[in-house]
């Protein structure tokens, strides 16, 4: 998800663009695994594991008109610990009450903490067997975005989806809602009739009377990967294990546009062993979705922006393929682990793109990644511990790790070791690590050490050129970072010199150029770029009317630098119809720093505030408006 949340990195587009004519030191040097017992997660105030809490059954109505969710969760517990009490995260909840194994019984909700929510206490004792909590969804849940008919494509019926990830499924569901504990789920779900529900779970694929769904997810999950989506949907088969789920009026596009996602899941299995979720389908949701993707398991969640018609932005969805096996087979223990997750996804997704795609294609995106695993050093600071793969974000809102430091140093790192101990053996060692800790909770330290044993034993030399401290607890980018190499983009550079020393740009040789090297191309450009050179480009190419949210973002980024006034109504329809934090944030930042750009900002923010999803408008209420909250 953000910046960068989760899958943003996975989007780098791939059109065509035929449109447009000395460190610090945390962790001792010998490593020791770390006792799951060990754990201590910042950001839950549950005292559950996953030996106490086995399974949840969610029995919930959703009203679309209320814009609530209300029922009950009921947990199966195993309290071999003999605690006396359940705690279990809430955030903006109404308890209505408590039953224990069916008896009425006391609780109480502790004051909220910011970021963290309420922690309800619920006494239990050692043959405790069910704890049900009747409750209600706030105003301010924020996993919970609910549309208007206005705000949806089709514009005919309500929607309402989740984001739980990374600490919001407790404003939905009062659970222990940490990445360290895993349970089983069923649910009972009922929405008004005539909407179909589905959840990361098995499924059903068609529409019922009842208004009534239910669901079962047989693996054991953490709670971020809750996801409950309600809408006027309809379903299209792929092949055998994969399809797609998109609102009625766009979902033959997105049928169409995901053609190649059943050979995808072929391509990862290929890679890293086997699928082990069932089916693999995707939902196509409406555009205020913050993010490019979610990995909710068996149901990625997805933004409509990948569907253009020509098959060329699908490859979003190997990020959060690739997740199945990273992430959601094996997940970080806490968000401080959270490089775990995402770069090895990200390390993954680009395995996949060069499996489907060549080796140059995945070339340019290791590329890009670096330039923004540059910026982003750059912008937290080249010293800052923010830039350690593991994180300490204690006390901090877990969103904080949301950049590209996880993503990009994350699997840059991984690509480190591949070349230092070869590919087949680093693959053998991928996929081993995958069974051995699948549907469990790893620690970057019970990483480390496995690795340590499993791939690097005695072959010291490896040991010593991957340098494992400098790259998880120091900052920056050790100078040993792998780079797929300038030489890539080397055409891109020099017709860009050409154009800005005065060639015109119908001259330029850009033929076949991918988005990749378009992006490259609009990323280089000099601080010193005149109007007058944008309307060239523009004349020559119409990049203002891109259907590439990619090129769109950078270019009207550029536009806003450079006071090119054209594209500003193109922009504004992007803002408008995009909720993707990724290209939000970026585009009020700029517009706040050019002089004359905060009115702009806010008189946009202000018309399009009610299109993004709350956690985009936490993030935009304080760029735009100073707010924080
Ligand atoms: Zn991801």
């Amino acid at each position: 998800m953000y910046i960068l949340r989760k899958a943003l990195i996975a989007s780098l587009l791939l059109t065509v663009f035929t449109g447009c004519k000395s460190k610090k030191k945390a962790a001792p040097s010998t490593l020791k695994v770390v006792d799951p017992k060990e754990w201590v997660d910042d950001h839950m105030l549950s005292n559950a594991d996953s030996g106490m809490v086995k399974h949840l059954h969610l029995d919930i109505n959703v009203s679309m008109d209320k814009k609530q969710i209300a029922g009950s969760a009921m947990w199966t517990i195993n309290n071999t610990h003999k605690k006396k009490e359940l705690i279990l995260d809430t955030y903006d909840l109404t308890i209505d009450s408590v039953t224990v194994d069916g008896h009425k019984a006391a609780h109480h909700l502790d004051g909220a903490i910011k970021y963290l929510g309420s922690a309800l206490h619920i006494p239990i004792d050692v043959n405790t067997k069910f704890v049900t909590v009747y409750y209600k969804t706030g105003a301010d849940a924020r996993a919970l975005q609910w549309l208007s008919p206005q705000q949806t494509h089709d514009k005919k019926k309500p929607f309402l989806y989740t984001q739980s990830e990374s600490i919001y499924a407790r404003s939905w569901i009062p659970c222990p809602d940490g990445p360290g504990v895993r349970f089983t789920y069923t649910a009972r779900v009922k929405v008004p009739i005539g909407l179909m529900a589905l959840m990361s779970a098995e499924n059903s694929d068609i529409v019922n009377d009842s208004g009534i769904y239910r669901f079962r997810m047989q693996n054991p999950i953490p709670a971020y990967l809750m996801a409950l989506a309600v809408g006027d949907l309809a379903f299209r088969g792929i092949d055998d294990r994969t399809g797609v789920f998109a609102e009625k009026g766009m979902i033959d596009k997105a049928r169409y546009e995901f053609e190649n996602v059943g050979r995808m899941v072929g391509a990862a299995e290929q890679l890293y062993g086997p699928y082990r979720w069932g089916r693999y389908d995707v939902l196509v949701l409406p555009p205020g979705f913050p993010i490019g993707g979610m990995e909710n398991p068996r149901l990625t969640f997805c933004t409509p922006s990948i569907i253009a018609g020509d098959r060329s932005l699908v490859t979003l969805i190997a990020h959060e393929l690739a997740h199945s096996w990273s992430g959601n087979l094996v997940t970080n223990a806490t968000w401080n682990d959270f490089w775990l997750n995402e770069g090895f996804t990200n390390y993954f997704e680009r395995r996949i793109m060069e499996q489907m795609m060549g080796a140059k294609y995945a070339d340019m995106l290791w590329e890009l990644g670096y330039q923004d695993l540059e910026n982003t050093v750059t912008h937290l600071g080249p010293k800052s511990p923010d830039t350690w793969l593991k994180l300490n974000l204690k006390g901090r809102d877990p969103d904080d790790g949301l950049n590209d430091i996880p993503y990009e140093k994350g699997c840059h790192f991984l690509r480190l070791i591949e070349k230092n101990a070869g590919r087949d053996r680093f693959d053998k060692f991928l996929s081993k690590y995958f069974d051995h800790y699948a549907f469990s909770t790893v620690t970057t330290e019970t990483f480390l050490n496995y690795m340590d044993t499993v791939l690097i034993g005695k072959d010291t030399n490896l040991r010593k050129s991957i340098t494992i401290d400098e790259w998880v607890y120091g900052p920056g980018i050790p100078a040993n970072c792998p780079r797929a190499g300038n030489e890539l983009f080397g055409k891109v550079d020099i017709e860009r010199e050409k154009f800005l020393a005065g060639m015109p740009a119908e001259q330029m040789a850009f033929v076949n150029w991918s988005a990749h090297e378009w992006l490259h191309f609009l990323r280089g450009m000099p601080k010193s770029l005149m109007p007058s050179q944008m309307k060239m480009l523009d004349d020559a190419f119409n990049i203002t009317n891109t259907g590439n949210s990619e090129i769109a973002c950078m270019w009207f980024i550029l536009a806003i630098r450079t006071n090119y006034f054209q594209a500003y109504p193109a922009m504004e329809r992007f803002l408008s119809t995009i909720g993707r934090r990724k290209f939000l944030e970026p585009l009020y930042s700029e517009m706040m720093l050019a002089p004359g750009g905060e009115e702009m900002a806010k008189r946009l923010y202000t018309r399009y505030k009610n299109n993004y999803h709350p956690l985009a408008q936490e993030s935009l209420d304080e760029i735009v408006l100073h707010e924080h909250r």
